[in-house]
């Protein structure tokens, strides 16, 4: 067959590729192509060629250009590209786009902008230096090029002007070397002498990775500075021995100079780093050097792991348990999931390293379908952290600290230590409420309180941004007598000044740490022990470690205890495991505490008396009990709109076509449509719709059959809706 007609696979919101007609120059399954779209052209990717289409000839428009004459990747992670895209229901050009830099979706091309050298053309070649008497810099570059090709920089430096070199490549004398070659990391390997010796869970764990280069996941759970990355450090050994390259993936705030030094300085080997921050040209260049195998790791975030690689030979998932692995919006892919899928595809080892493993690894490792690989010896000597549970019930509480918690931080502070308080909310008080009859301050387009914010003087809305001046009466009744209801980290803030004025306080929270860099200022000033009370969020436990905070206080564990999310108490136990391993040093243990209104909660006394490992199992029980994840598999449709009859229709009727399944009895089940737990928000009303299946094949195949009639839904094209597998987040 002769292909005259490729079907491409445009970055648009529809599910299906388009016929062009092929030209001049032939397409490649996988390479860019620059097509006519409506009025515009847009650039898509080849996802097959053919000798006819099911469109008459004559509708079909040609092929601008074709932009690479090899496909972008290599077929393992492209089948894992088209595989990603059916799985997560999400548009096969839409998906290719948002994998691919910037630079490549915008049509540049997919190699190195690397300066230009020039050569010289058969006809440059046979043209008589003698005959251009008249002509001297043309003889001249001639005679240069004679000898071999030259950097434009260095005719430069000849003296030979721009105008110059142009003029011979008009003439048809001099062009361009093509295919400049790229430099291969690999000679100067080597690694450093003074490494540490393993210990025997260590040397169990590499020896178990490195027994086999081929495809195996391994769950290494070890508490903080137990030595899990030393342990990836010897298993990239063999890999970077055999010439092949690493895939290092980390969480968003773990991607910090250090990490990526103790990499740099064990091998003598290129690094490239990929993260949200890098620019086009950056980023374009990153990519290239993974896939020209001109470096030898590459350590980035989520996205990174559709890099592309001359010879991949390990996947490194670090802190496998971070939140940020899932993309929560557009393409709404699960990172970790998916660089087991690729370990599998590309048959090369996958780690997934973490104190504190999500429950989905956990149970994958009891059933046998990962190593489960333990380090349970603190490197150094350091003693694990102490730990309390602050009984709070009845007790009084100045802005939400309990007496004993206030003298316990004294004790701490007076040592000259650190202390560490988490809450997980931001503002002055999670809503303002009048005195005299109860009326709370609302947001008038979502069904939620304002957040009072005390240093900027207004209310906030949390959830769709709304700001206004904070009011000096009552909505209701028109009393002045407004007051905080509940503690955020503002008035936490704003009490420890009062109650420790001979201390130095520091806030950490979103709310301050949005401008580039900032995190790091602060956290270099806490090193310093410029500050000697520090307040945060989640954030603050993932990837630092303080050697001078010897207390650390979790100051309400309750929301996450009857939370709606079942999430909650997971996230809640592995900060807690995540905190009481950052803080202290060998010669001054940490000390957690954590207060609560229920000590005696099941969960909360497995986690605090026999430990992670304990909590999980029975964190695992509960949900096998519930048929929650991983035990069964969540798609959880969104919809909303301005209209909530609207919302409700349309998610009524996915439910309809979803329960005429062709077959009836296969332990799926659909949930809702239900309102989401934030039933308005913005001024549009929100509701949700769960699909439930046994496992990930019937999840697919299901969804699979259906959304092509729900997407034919004409309520579909009126409402907002969106689709998440495996949601991480069910707000
Ligand atoms: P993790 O990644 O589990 O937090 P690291 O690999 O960073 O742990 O190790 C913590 C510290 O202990 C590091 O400073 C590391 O150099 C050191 N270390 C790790 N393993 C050993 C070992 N076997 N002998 C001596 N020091 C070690
Ligand atoms: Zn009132
Ligand atoms: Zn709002």
């Amino acid at each position: 067959m002769i292909p005259t007609i490729a079907q491409v696979a445009l970055p648009v919101p529809l599910h299906k590729t388009f016929d062009y007609l092929i030209g001049n120059d032939m397409p490649v399954v996988g390479g860019r192509v620059r097509v006519p779209f409506g009025k515009q052209y847009k650039i898509g990717i080849v996802t097959a060629l053919a000798d006819q289409s099911a469109f008459p000839l004559t509708q079909l428009k040609p092929i601008n250009a074709v932009l690479d004459d090899a496909p972008l990747w290599a077929p393992a992670l492209y089948k894992l590209l088209n595989w990603a895209s059916r799985y997560y229901q999400y548009p096969l050009g839409d998906a290719l786009a948002t994998v691919m830099p910037g630079s490549l979706r915008k049509g540049k091309p997919a190699h190195r902008e690397r300066e230009r050298v020039w050569q010289l053309t058969e006809a440059g070649k046979d043209q008589p230096i003698t005959a251009l008497t008249r002509a001297p810099k043309q003889a001249r570059i001639l005679t240069m090029l004679r000898s071999g090709a030259m950097a434009h920089s260095d005719l430069l430096d000849s003296d030979l002007t721009a105008a110059v070199i142009k003029t011979a490549e008009e003439k048809g004398w001099i062009n361009i070397v093509q295919n400049v070659r790229a430099k291969p990391w690999m000679p100067n390997y080597r690694v450093v002498e003074d490494k540490p010796t393993p210990n025997h869970e260590q040397a169990l764990a590499v020896a178990t990775i490195n027994a086999s280069p081929e495809f195996g996941c391994y769950l290494i759970e070890g508490v903080t500075g137990s030595g899990k990355t030393e342990v990836y450090l010897n298993a990239l050994e063999p890999v970077l021995a055999r010439g092949q390259q690493a895939l290092i993936l980390v969480p968003e705030i773990g991607l910090t100079p250090q990490t990526i030094n103790r990499f740099k300085r064990r091998f003598n080997v290129p690094v490239e780093v990929m993260h949200s921050g890098l620019n086009d040209t950056e980023r374009l260049n990153a990519w290239l050097a993974a896939r020209d195998n001109e470096a030898a790791i590459i350590i980035g975030t989520r996205s990174a792991l559709f890099a592309p690689f001359k010879s991949l030979g390990i996947i490194i998932v670090d802190e496998e348990h971070d939140a940020s692995y899932k993309q929560q919006d557009s393409f709404r892919y699960h990172a970790r999931d998916l660089a087991v899928m690729r370990g599998h595809e590309e048959n090369v080892p996958v780690i997934l390293g973490s104190a504190t493993p999500c429950l989905e690894s956990l149970h994958n490792a009891k059933t046998g379908k990962y190593h489960h690989l333990t380090l349970s010896i603190r490197a150094g000597n350091a003693i694990k952290a102490k730990h309390g549970v602050l009984d709070i019930r009845g007790l009084y509480l100045e802005a939400g600290l309990s007496a004993p918690l206030i003298a316990e931080m004294r004790k701490h502070l007076s040592d000259g230590n650190q202390v560490m308080l988490f809450l997980n909310r931001r503002g002055y008080a999670p809503a303002l409420m009048c005195h005299e009859c109860g009326w709370l301050a609302e947001c008038k387009r979502c069904d939620a309180y304002y957040t009072l914010h005390q240093q900027s003087n207004e209310l906030r809305c949390h959830h769709c941004g709304t700001q206004r001046p904070i009011p000096h009466q009552c909505g209701q009744c028109g009393s002045t007598q407004l007051i905080g209801v509940g503690v955020g980290t503002e008035q936490l803030e704003a009490q420890l000044a009062t109650l420790f004025p001979e201390f130095k306080t520091i806030r950490i929270d979103r709310d301050n740490t949005r401008r580039k860099g900032s995190l790091e200022a602060y956290l270099d000033a806490i090193h310093n022990k410029e500050y000697q009370i520090l307040i945060g969020t989640q954030m603050l436990a993932k990837g630092h470690h303080f050697p001078d905070v010897t207390l650390v206080a979790l100051v309400d564990v309750d929301s996450a205890l009857f939370s709606n999310d079942f999430r909650a108490p997971e996230r809640l136990a592995q900060l807690f495991v995540q905190v009481a391993g950052r803080a202290g040093r060998a010669s001054k243990p940490g000390f957690v505490l954590l207060q609560t209104h229920h000590p005696e909660h099941a969960l909360l006394q497995s986690l605090i008396h026999k430990g992670y490992d304990c909590f999980a199992s029975e964190a695992l029980i509960e949900r096998q009990q519930a048929n929650l994840p991983p035990y069964s598999f969540f798609a959880l449709f969104r919809s909303e709109a301005n209209h909530s009859e609207q919302v409700e229709q349309f998610l009524q009727q996915v439910r309809t076509i979803l329960d005429a399944s062709p077959v009836p009895d296969d332990d799926c089940a659909v949930m809702g449509p239900a309102p989401a737990p934030l039933p308005r928000r913005a001024g549009r009303y929100r509701w949700q719709l769960i699909f439930q299946a046994p496992n990930r094949r019937m999840l697919q195949q299901r969804l699979s059959a259906a959304l092509p009639a729900i997407r034919q839904l004409p309520l579909s094209k009126k409402v907002r809706w969106s689709l998440d597998i495996e949601p991480q987040d069910m707000s």
